[in-house]
């Protein structure tokens, strides 16, 4: 006699929605445990129960039943949190896009409460934000932590001669010298090394108010920042230098935020 499938109960982040069959869909889900992927049968059959509870970036209660060898079955979805305005804004929508690929590019299926967490507080938060892009830059921060890719912005990365520089980086907007950004060596580089690095691929410029701060999205807590106002040249530095960052770490080029640089 075949056993009844074990079901368990887990709350997640829906991350992704992918077609399959039918009727059917595979729901990509952020859960505590790490990823979870699971297959919502006939959720899009225009009146699935379970649809409305598995929006993109919902957080949501789930009921699944394990599989081997293939996804877990959902059989109950239940929101916690509906996130409409990550969906009907433009802007917001895209960011949330990129914190969503972001997580699924740098984690695997490890368990993670701490991403979980971070990437709750960062959606809900995305929802109302004056600033998204600010709390976009402040994530990536965060996030590259947990990821085991912590940048190191307060102290140069450079090498020169076979020695370690380590020099303590204080740029301030006096400064007539550009700092360097060393993807490869995982950080900021001072004027000396960054001149001595020009031709290295994948060394580039850093002005001092990007890399100022860049110093204080990794060491300061969002709210500190919040009132603050970026300038918009800092704003658009920032964009580029953290894609070529994170394009270096990933070995591919995060595609959810070409939209808004194309617009802007
Ligand atoms: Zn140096």
């Amino acid at each position: 006699m075949p056993t009844r499938p074990k079901l368990y109960q887990i709350e997640g982040i829906v991350l992704g929605r992918r077609d399959y069959g039918e009727a059917d869909q595979i729901i990509i889900c952020l859960t505590e445990q790490g990823r979870m992927d699971f297959l919502a049968k006939g959720v899009r059959k225009p009146r699935s129960r379970k649809a409305g509870h598995l929006e993109l970036f919902a957080r949501t209660n789930i009921v699944a039943s394990r599989v081997q060898g293939s996804w877990d079955i959902l059989s109950q979805a239940d929101a916690v949190v509906l996130r409409p305005a990550l969906q009907d804004d433009f802007d917001r929508a895209t960011y949330a896009r990129y914190v969503a690929e972001l997580v699924l590019r740098f984690f695997e299926r490890e368990a993670n409460p701490n991403l979980y967490e971070l990437l709750d507080w960062t959606l809900s938060t995305l929802v109302e934000d004056k600033a998204p892009q600010l709390l976009v830059r402040w994530y990536e921060q965060r996030l590259l932590e947990l990821a085991g890719f912590r940048p190191t912005w307060h102290a140069c990365v450079g090498e020169r001669e076979r020695e370690q520089c380590e020099a303590p980086l204080a740029p301030r907007p006096s400064d007539t010298q550009g700092y360097g950004l060393d993807p490869e060596r995982g950080g900021a580089l001072c004027p000396e090394c960054m001149r001595a690095s020009l031709a290295q691929p994948g060394v580039r410029l850093l002005s001092p108010s990007a890399l100022s701060w860049l110093q204080a999205l990794q060491r300061r807590e969002y709210e500190e920042l919040q009132p603050l106002s970026m300038p918009e040249k800092t704003a658009r530095e920032l964009t580029h230098a953290m894609d070529h960052y994170i394009a270096h770490h990933l070995e591919y080029r995060p595609t959810s935020l070409r939209m808004i640089d194309k617009g802007k």
